[in-house]
């Protein structure tokens, strides 16, 4: 899979070089270029900005350097054999657009973009980008504005970082075992259970008595009880949307017994 991120702040995406991330584009289980919008500009001061139409405060990002930079990363050839060239899939590329305004980003949304080819991220700053590309990108891309959550950074590149790590996780090979990725939270719906490592006891505080007991029934129950018990009591709206043939009678007795009413 291709990662194309462009940024006027390149440097930002660096931690993407570390742990697993890092390690998987270093074996060549992915491809990540960042590229610098100023690259993609002609004037001497390299701008990508300008005052707003019809007033009002701060900066709009021009729209002919995002023109060429996407137009640039459409045409660049993969690198790696086997990863898809962004504009050489059967399907136009996805330009994911991070934005307050977008669609909420959550762990379905990362499955999903895992089984892309290729994702090209457009990173905006000052007000957002001038809204015609949006529109010219849809003709080249399948564009998808998308929002980390409801508040507003200064720019798309913390998304970018929180998002591509979201998906690449997912790639077969990135998380070593891939056993670790079927419990997480987020994956069933609910919110993962508590985990603990040795000691036993530890400051005082003792391990739930079940964990010790070998016994996999029992443990399963444990884990899943305080599974719905720490969504109940965290984010009931999960539960809310939760598939409820998904839940037996002893799920409904655990979400009673917290308290849970629906
Ligand atoms: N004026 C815009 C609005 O109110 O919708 C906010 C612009 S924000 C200061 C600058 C850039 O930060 C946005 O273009 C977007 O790339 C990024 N950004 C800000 N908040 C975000 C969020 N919650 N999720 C994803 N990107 C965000």
């Amino acid at each position: 899979m291709r990662f194309d991120v462009i940024s006027i702040f390149p440097d930002y995406l660096a931690p993407l070089e570390l742990s697993l991330i890092g390690k998987a584009h270093q074996e060549g289980l992915l491809e990540l270029a960042v590229h610098d919008l100023r690259d993609f500009t002609t004037d001497r001061h390299r701008t990508v900005d300008d005052t707003p139409y019809g007033g009002g405060a701060g900066m709009v990002m021009k729209p002919e350097p995002w023109a060429q930079a996407l137009e640039t990363v459409l045409n660049l050839p993969a690198r790696t054999p086997g990863i898809a060239e962004a504009g050489n899939a059967a399907e136009p590329p996805v330009l994911i657009v991070p934005s307050p305004a977008g669609e909420v980003f959550h762990q379905s949304i990362a499955q999903e973009l895992s089984q892309e080819p290729s994702l090209v991220f457009a990173c905006g700053r000052y007000e957002g980008i001038d809204e015609r590309v949006l529109d010219w990108a849809s003709e080249r891309f399948r564009v998808r504005p998308l929002s980390l959550g409801d508040y507003v950074l200064n720019g798309g590149e913390v998304a970018v970082l929180a998002m591509v790590e979201a998906i690449a996780r997912l790639i077969p090979g990135v998380v070593g075992n891939p056993a670790s990725l079927v419990e997480e939270s987020h994956q069933d719906g609910l919110l993962e259970y508590p985990v603990y490592t040795k000691p036993a006891v530890w400051r005082g505080r003792e391990i739930p008595e079940t964990l010790l007991s070998g016994h996999h029934t029992r443990i399963a129950r444990f884990r899943r009880d305080e599974q719905l018990r720490r969504t109940a009591e965290r984010r009931p709206e999960l539960l809310a949307v939760m598939d409820q043939e998904a839940l037996d009678r002893a799920d409904l007795e655990a979400l009673r017994e917290a308290g849970y009413e629906q």
